[in-house]
């Protein structure tokens, strides 16, 4: 496979999105302060579900090898898309290898049925293809994460945004918390498949809700014992407000250079796994690609 560029510029980890569905509706507490109903609502469009199969083949030219964000202003799997045209739409990965397709949903189930019965007929994801799920909080990780785990796929994205409470990892990451050392450890009992890597980020915009830090820093401290690779996009408008940084344009939380202490490195016992310059914003070897 080609190399991919770095994807990513400053809190960004995609750098290409594709939109052949738009509009979405509520599903849960996540969605409440959606950026992509905003967005359709301030520029006139339907916020509803529209189906857009001119955009299908978008990628076949696009030459460069981009890391794509599937549908960012909805979710594939929403039950007012076909499955046979959620089915089309991953599969232009397939025609596609220079590229890496990302597809993130709160509606695993029908996610789950839909790759199962491409799979079926030899039709499954291919390597390019990351599937994920959104969850902010601990009921929506349980409630969803099951249908990830049994998705066929090579590839596995959890993304915690809009980071809504603490979040326990320890089943979805095989860890178990070691008293005597005060810290998490690798299971030896656990059972995958985990995640490929993780992405958490407090919620922006107007109206954003609480996204306390030491929950973000307790993410990415299980993450590093268990070896899967964190990108933190942001801290989130809640908190850039309280600490004042809207100001100076930064109103998102997104700039490393202004977090707190807690989310220092070495804090987080990361000394040895700075990647590019942050460390908390490793682009995971499946965001990142390169020669294979
Ligand atoms: S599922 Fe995603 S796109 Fe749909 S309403 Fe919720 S946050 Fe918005």
């Amino acid at each position: 496979m080609n190399a991919i560029e770095r994807p990513g510029h400053g809190s960004q980890w995609w750098d290409k999105s594709w939109g052949p569905v738009r509009g979405c509706t509520r599903i849960s507490e996540g969605c409440d302060n959606c950026w992509a109903q905003r967005m359709l609502h301030q520029y006139d469009k339907p916020t509803a579900v529209t189906l857009h199969p001119e955009c299908l083949d978008a990628p076949l030219h696009w030459r460069k090898p981009r890391c794509i964000f599937v549908c960012s202003m909805s979710d594939l799997f929403h039950e007012d898309v076909p499955a046979a045209y959620s089915s089309r739409v991953l599969k232009v990965a397939e025609a596609c290898p220079q590229h890496r397709f990302i597809y993130l949903t709160k509606r695993p189930a029908k996610m789950q049925t839909v790759v199962s019965a491409l799979q079926y007929i030899g039709k499954g994801p291919g390597p390019n293809v990351l599937l994920g799920i959104s969850a902010e909080n601990q009921a929506r990780l349980v409630e969803r994460r099951p249908y990830l785990r049994d998705t066929p796929c090579a590839t596995r994205v959890l993304s915690l945004e809009p980071l809504l409470g603490p979040m326990d990892l320890a089943s979805t990451l095989g860890l178990v918390w070691e008293k005597s050392a005060d810290t998490w450890m690798p299971s030896y009992q656990a059972k995958g498949p985990f995640p490929d890597c993780v992405i958490v980020g407090g919620e922006s915009g107007p109206g954003a809700r609480e996204c306390r830090v030491e929950w973000i820093a307790d993410i990415v401290r299980q993450c590093v014992a268990a070896g899967v690779p964190v990108f933190v996009k942001q801290l989130g408008s809640w908190w850039a407000k309280r600490f004042g940084f809207t100001k100076r344009g930064h109103s998102k939380g997104q700039c490393p250079e202004d977090w707190p202490r807690e989310l220092w490195a070495p804090a987080l016992g990361m000394r040895d796994l700075y990647v590019d310059e942050n460390p908390l914003r490793q682009f995971p070897p499946v965001l990142r690609g390169g020669a294979e």
